[in-house]
């Protein structure tokens, strides 16, 4: 794969791509034109033909042809790329054989369960009885695995497809030589990802006394729970055109507000939202609202997210569904306009905080309000936006009757720690640079990792850029930065690459040197500060078992790390 995206990546110019969609002027190297992802006025959006990179100087959006187009017609990598290959004549081999058999097997169960429920009157009138007639059971391709052997044995030697692969898809499994497959007796729900292929199921017991509730298809090849999201082939249109996602916990949840007219809407597999899911949903929308159980759990759950959502810069909000229900129970109790009635009064999450806390806490006494105080200030100080950060302190201020002051001075002085550090800080805006630097001159990654002091980088995200970077020379040889961008799995990643590159663009080769110098030096004493502190407490330990040898072996790497600290200040 990675091949032909070369081969690809080197036929394409972006000028043409963007030039499809923005009005481009040429001045200097670069051409510019109107950003298509903020508004403005005045041209910041600018393409580097040299770089083969798009950037806009005013939402800080950038990224090489395949980044423009996903995000331009909101297509997924392999679309994008599938576009490109089209008007590039190139032949792109899809996904390895391997996943695609895997796929082929999933659709050709999913299809076995459908024809399945079809057939048994039993798990349809389980169904109707839940509300769900054959229109949604086709939409949804809903099934039913029998409870008898014979039938599984029979479409697998009809399916053409070979015991190994529907073995590594988990669904089925081999016990005293018999094959089986996990979900006999219950509803078969597939999971489809956002290009409509089945990638795992998740199954509803309709036995009397059949246990568990639910489960689902084991983690494979194909499907990872933790980044699945259910509905999302169906509701990715929606998101995007509504510009707000909904999220709930359960299969018949969302089955039942899809019913209801509500569809941009997509459920997590029964587990709670993580952060791979978020990450996938912020491709298409920035306000994520979650519609979870009005039970102590559906509270915890979103009580968990709100930082997250900040690190995330995601506005997240909250429905609260009343007297423990869960969407499903309560549009059957309360119809579409009662569930539209919840939905207008969804509240921002930080808000729905803030009430939490209140009516736990109370604000009676002075101990009260200093909880509360304790409880919103670590998220309040993680909003990036200055405005709601200003609308919240005035609130919190006005709630306890503490002056705004002390909240902002509190907040210069006073890193509350666990708290993720605001992403603009100086130390990660070096961190950028330095990524830049290394675009430029990725000879110096070598000199990192034979230091083995990238361990001791605390900022993850730089760590994790070098270290990718660092592979990925090794592995091409070169490091260009349109090709680059395409290992960086989250957009933050790509963000910064592309911003550190940008912020070095001025530079010469002798200012990135000592850029990359300052930075060596930097880590270096990080790593010398904790190596040392290894030292004095395996020293204390060899002390105490009066083992002599040690000692010295200690005291004279400790010698030597004083010398070197001396030498180097
Ligand atoms: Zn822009």
């Amino acid at each position: 794969m990675m091949n032909t995206l070369d081969e690809l990546l080197g036929k394409i110019n972006i000028l043409d791509i963007v030039s499809q969609y923005v009005q481009l002027r040429k001045t200097g190297r670069n051409f510019v034109g109107l950003c298509p992802f903020h508004k403005e006025k005045t041209p910041s959006f600018t393409v580097s033909i040299e770089k083969q990179i798009y950037y806009c100087f005013g939402c800080n959006e950038g990224g090489n042809a395949i980044n423009f187009l996903m995000k331009y017609d909101n297509l997924t990598f392999q679309e994008a790329i599938e576009n490109l290959a089209r008007q590039y004549g190139v032949n792109i081999k899809r996904e390895s054989s391997k996943k695609a058999s895997s796929f082929d097997a999933l659709a050709k169960l999913a299809d076995y369960y459908h024809n399945n429920l079809k057939a048994s009157k039993f798990a349809l009138q389980y169904l109707l009885a839940r509300g769900i007639d054959i229109k949604i059971v086709d939409e949804f391709k809903l099934g039913y695995s029998e409870k008898s052997r014979q039938n599984i044995n029979t479409f697998l030697k009809r399916s053409g497809v070979s015991n190994d692969i529907f073995m590594s898809t988990g669904v089925l499994r081999v016990k005293e030589g018999e094959t089986y497959d996990i979900f006999r007796g219950r509803v078969v729900i597939p999971i489809f990802d956002v290009n409509k292929k089945v990638i795992g199921f998740g199954g509803r017991t309709i036995e009397k006394d059949g246990f568990p509730k639910y489960i689902n298809s084991p983690e494979s090849p194909v499907f990872s729970k933790g980044s699945s999201l259910f509905g999302i082939d169906k509701a990715r249109k929606d998101i995007s055109e509504k510009n707000e996602v909904f999220i709930v916990e359960g299969y018949f949840d969302l089955i039942a507000l899809y019913m209801s007219g509500v569809r941009n809407v997509v459920s997590t597999l029964g587990t709670s939202v993580t952060e791979g899911q978020l990450t996938k949903l912020r491709n298409y929308t920035n306000n994520i609202t979650l519609m979870l159980d009005g039970d102590d759990a559906g509270i915890k759950s979103a009580l968990r997210l709100i930082g997250l959502f900040s690190e995330m810069d995601i506005n997240g909000a909250m429905v609260v569904l009343p007297d423990g229900h869960d969407p499903d129970s309560f549009l059957k109790a309360k119809g579409v306009s009662g569930i539209n009635d919840v939905i207008k009064e969804k509240k921002p999450i930080l808000d729905f905080y803030f009430d939490y806390c209140m009516n736990k806490w109370g604000m009676e006494t002075i101990e009260n309000k200093q909880v509360f105080i304790k409880s919103v200030m670590p998220h309040i100080q993680a909003i990036r936006d200055g405005v709601k950060k200003r609308l919240y302190i005035k609130r919190l201020s006005e709630l306890t009757n503490v002056e705004e002051n002390y909240f902002w001075d509190n907040m210069k002085t006073n890193n509350i720690p666990g708290q993720p550090v605001a992403r603009n800080n100086a130390s990660n805006h070096i961190g950028r640079k330095v990524i830049g630097a290394l675009i430029n001159c990725p000879g110096m990654l070598s000199i990192l990792k034979e230091k083995e002091v990238m361990h001791y980088i605390t900022d993850i995200n730089v760590r994790d850029i070098l270290l990718k970077m660092h592979d990925f020379f090794e592995d091409k040889g070169s490091l260009e930065l349109n090709s680059f961008v395409n290992v960086l799995d989250k957009d933050e990643l790509k963000d910064m690459a592309i911003n550190g590159v940008f912020d070095v663009a001025e530079c010469t080769d002798d200012e990135l040197r000592i850029i990359l110098q300052d930075y060596l030096k930097h880590i270096e004493k990080n790593f010398i500060k904790e190596e040392a502190k290894k030292i004095t407490e395996s020293l204390a330990g060899a002390e105490k078992r009066g083992d002599e040898k040690a000692i010295i072996e200690l005291l004279e790497k400790k010698r030597q790390m004083l010398v070197f600290m001396k030498t180097n200040p």
